[in-house]
């Protein structure tokens, strides 16, 4: 039901894509970017050399997997197709990936990175919110809404990297403050390319009054690397 690559199996991905999921999952990651490093290559709650010159406000980065297949499919699938049963297949991805990386009793809330109400309306519902609470079920953590969006931004996704970050700016807003205060929250989305959405989203409960935020997402995207490619079959075909 969720690889999508023609082995339809039920409950979760077939044997070669869970092979292929499970090595995706254990390739090293910076902690602040998340793009992929070897190991060797200093990566840290400092970055890595890949890191972008002005550092993130969250203070660490989780992700899954890069976003490659098979991930990227049922992330797609869950995108706009409402499956359900694949948003709980990655939530519980997520929710692994999570109690692996950090301290999960340091955590105090759990919020995801809110959708417009036009765009909800639009696309039906918010995957990530769906995504945060399947990691909130399954850590026992609970679940807020204090995070809200009050500008409906262009997709990020239809913008060079060097405008993402201006068209976010002021995007989110803190409905009530004194939910968030002095916690630790643990910030839910799907996909993150450059971060600026996260970051801005980080930025907007920090200066609301939260001591710290630790973003989750299920998958990276970064630039092919010409390995990559090759494994792909992008330069073979
Ligand atoms: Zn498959
Ligand atoms: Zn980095």
């Amino acid at each position: 039901m969720g690889c999508g690559c023609g082995h339809e199996v039920r409950g979760g991905f077939c044997a070669n894509c869970s092979r292929e999921l499970l090595y995706l999952t254990a390739l090293r990651y910076c902690p602040r970017c998340g793009v992929t490093v070897g190991e060797g290559i200093h990566a840290d709650e400092d970055g890595c050399f890949e890191c972008p010159s002005t550092m993130p406000r969250f203070g660490q980065l989780i992700r899954v997997s890069p976003y490659a297949a098979p991930l990227r499919q049922a992330i797609i699938r869950m995108k706009y197709r409402r499956a359900s049963n694949i948003a709980r297949y990655v939530s519980n991805l997520l929710a692994e990936a999570v109690g692996a990386h950090c301290d999960v009793d340091s955590i105090d809330l759990i919020l995801p990175v809110p959708m417009h109400w036009l765009r909800r309306l639009g696309r039906g519902w918010n995957h990530s919110a769906v995504l945060a609470d399947g990691v909130s079920g399954r850590l026992g953590i609970p679940l807020g809404d204090e995070l809200i969006r009050v500008r409906n931004t262009p997709p990020q996704v239809r913008l060079p990297a060097s405008l993402r970050q201006g068209n976010v700016r002021g995007a989110f807003a803190v409905t009530s403050p004194a939910g968030i205060r002095g916690a630790h929250i643990l910030l839910i989305d799907d996909v993150l390319t450059t971060g600026a959405t996260a970051n801005e989203a980080a930025r907007t409960l920090l200066a609301a009054g939260a001591s710290q935020v630790t973003v989750a997402v299920s998958a990276k995207s970064e630039a092919p690397t010409a390995y990559s490619r090759q494994i792909s079959g992008a330069e073979i075909a």
